[in-house]
């Protein structure tokens, strides 16, 4: 038995996510772009910073981030190598204790402030509950991270996305199994550079592919991890999903579909 993990849920074999921090006022009109096309992402947020001056205020991050996730990027946007263990403990946990009573749910991601981190700074955020942090490095691949504490993006939004999905949308034969169309910003850097149209562009190029499962960095994470843990008996033919989540994978090619907590034997 040849089992492959293979597919997002749905069966499908390819996922899109965006990824923006700071949770400045113009995540107001991304979000709409993304709304209107059925796009899904991720808002990396200082939460000292929400005072709804060029900011989101803190107060309305339920509403205005409904439908996407709502994720950390430390309390006051420091540079984590050079703090005091002390200190960037406090950078998570009040950040995830003020984002959470707003959200409304347990707040698990993070990207790095200035996308900086070392093994002190994964350790620490780790043991407060930070289970994936984006960094700014760009793989301009479409693979899914090993290790969710470096999750690497596929680019920045400046790094030519529209040829990207292009590929994305045809890629030749020899891909990853399961492939992760991660992209990153600011939506302040729309303003700046006076390109809205580009992300307009691409979310309706990026809206409505069947293949694609859109989603936010959390929802990624988590499917992966449930895949990843499925238990299979030695021969491959009985495998248990022990997690809360359907799970989809091929075995000799075919499609299979394994609910919450169900023990299946593989035909
Ligand atoms: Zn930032």
């Amino acid at each position: 038995m040849r089992i492959v993990f293979n597919l997002y849920p749905d069966a499908k074999t390819k996922a899109l996510t965006m990824s923006y921090d700071d949770g400045v006022a113009s995540d107001r009109r991304l979000v709409e772009i993304f709304n209107k096309n059925g796009i899904k992402g991720t808002f990396h947020l200082n939460s000292s910073k929400l005072f709804g001056d060029g900011h989101i205020g803190i107060n309305e991050i339920d509403k205005v981030y409904n439908g996407h996730e709502v994720s950390c990027h430390t309390l006051t946007h420091p540079f984590p190598n050079t703090m005091p263990r002390e200190s960037l403990i406090n950078e998570i946990y009040e950040d995830r204790k003020k984002l959470e009573e707003k959200a409304g749910y347990p707040v698990r991601g993070l990207s790095y402030p200035f996308g900086e981190y070392n093994q002190t700074v994964i350790d620490q955020f780790r043991a407060l509950g930070i289970v994936y942090s984006r960094t700014t490095k760009s793989t301009n691949n479409y693979g899914v991270p090993e290790d969710f504490m470096q999750w690497h993006p596929t680019c920045h939004h400046s790094g030519d996305i529209l040829k990207k999905l292009e590929y994305f949308k045809n890629p030749p034969k020899r891909v990853p199994n399961l492939m992760l169309f991660y992209i990153w910003g600011h939506s302040y850097e729309f303003n700046d550079n006076n390109n809205w149209e580009l992300i307009e562009e691409f979310c309706e190029k990026a809206a409505g592919m069947e293949d694609v499962y859109y989603a936010t960095n959390i929802e990624i994470y988590d499917y992966i991890v449930a895949l990843r843990n499925l238990v299979f008996s030695v021969d491959c033919t009985i495998v248990y999903n022990p997690s809360g989540i359907p799970v989809w994978f091929t075995a000799d090619g075919k499609k299979i579909k394994v609910e919450p907590n169900q023990t299946l034997k593989i035909i």
